[in-house]
């Protein structure tokens, strides 16, 4: 900008000495013509340099001011003194200027939020993770420490505490994979892999593998018959990362009845769906369900290995494949999750 003020000078120098140049020709020439005295011209002459003089020195003294303005908002911006774009203005000569300086304050001003939205969110997260992994280690020390204290010769609580140290180590193991996933997926280096494939030889062999947790509690885990031809369209091994975490969440949430799996052919589109009968989600917790470590019961959640995070991975998977993961709940009656997929 200062090179455009430059360029202006220069060309409003260029014009006033070449206007110079042109009148004293035609000077000259009515001079010839007309016959004016010497002492003529050289007044006219005088006059003509004393006016473009004038205008020269106005036109300087308009651009130093303009210069001046500019040199203070750009000082003002380096110290960080404007609130809003609002609070730059330059003179009505410079309106051009003026609305590039302010898109350009609100693109730096954006990129500094987010920035500092990131800062914060990296904070937040790592206070998360410590606290997390606090938690897990410091109640196997405490059962270990118990152990080698004189319990590990006590056969009514050696088992009972080893026990509970190894499921603290399980809900440890899933915690740091599920960390590794959320990082991958956060970060952009998960590596998606979409093709077509049969849905029901999917969910059937997925239900397969989870059936004797529900066989554990005493529920049903069934897939509702559908169309046994229906191919979906997605990454196969992340969505049954997904389908895993629905429907063992489903299992874990669930004191008796069923968990439900199946599709609804809509269009172009399948509804994914798993349903429960269990404990259901209150209305003020399910929009946070799927935020990373919430959890509506932090105790349960982590005596059950959870790590909070199952349903901010299944999140972003779903959301990889252009869909949306939604649940309707209803406290003591059940809960469905569901998303749609590409057929
Ligand atoms: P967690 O590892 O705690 O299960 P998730 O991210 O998978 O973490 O789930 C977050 C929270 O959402 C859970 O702690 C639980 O409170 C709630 N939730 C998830 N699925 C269900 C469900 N099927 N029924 C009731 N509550 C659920």
């Amino acid at each position: 900008m200062i090179n455009d003020l430059k360029l202006n000078l220069k060309s409003g120098l260029l014009f006033l000495s070449s206007k110079l140049i042109v009148s004293l020709i035609l000077l000259i020439l009515s001079s010839f013509l007309f016959q004016f005295s010497l002492i003529q011209v050289i007044i006219f002459c005088g006059v003509l340099i004393l006016t473009d003089i004038v205008i020269l020195s106005l036109i300087g003294q308009k651009r130093r001011s303009e210069l001046d303005s500019i040199k203070k908002i750009i000082e003002n911006i380096r110290i960080n003194s404007f609130k809003s774009a609002d609070d730059i203005k330059m003179e009505s000569s410079l309106l051009d200027l003026e609305q590039e300086v302010k898109s350009m304050f609100l693109k730096t001003n954006n990129a500094i939020t987010h920035l500092k939205k990131l800062e914060q969110y990296r904070t937040e997260f790592l206070g998360n993770v410590s606290h997390e992994l606090r938690t897990p280690i410091f109640a196997i020390q405490g059962y270990i420490e118990t152990l080698l204290e004189g319990a590990l010769n006590d056969d009514k609580v050696n088992k009972v505490f080893l026990q509970k140290a190894n499921n603290h180590t399980l809900y440890l193991n899933n915690l740091v994979n599920d960390l590794i996933d959320i990082s991958m997926i956060e970060s952009g280096k998960m590596q998606m892999s979409f093709r077509y494939f049969n849905a029901h030889e999917f969910l059937d062999g997925v239900i397969f593998e989870l059936r004797q947790h529900a066989v554990k509690k005493n529920l049903e885990l069934n897939l509702i018959p559908f169309e046994n031809t229906i191919q979906i369209f997605g990454d196969r091994q992340r969505l049954r990362q997904v389908m895993n975490n629905l429907i063992m969440n489903a299992i874990k949430y669930t004191e008796s009845g069923s968990v439900e799996v199946g599709v609804i052919q809509k269009g172009k589109y399948v509804k994914v769906f798993v349903r429960d009968t269990g404990i259901g989600i209150a209305e003020n917790d399910i929009n946070r369900i799927f935020e990373r470590f919430y959890r509506v019961d932090r105790d349960r959640s982590r005596e059950m290995g959870g790590s909070g995070l199952g349903l901010a991975i299944v999140k972003h998977i779903v959301e990889a494949h252009g869909s949306k993961v939604e649940v309707s709940s209803q406290l003591k009656k059940g809960s469905e999750f569901y998303f749609s997929l590409k057929i």
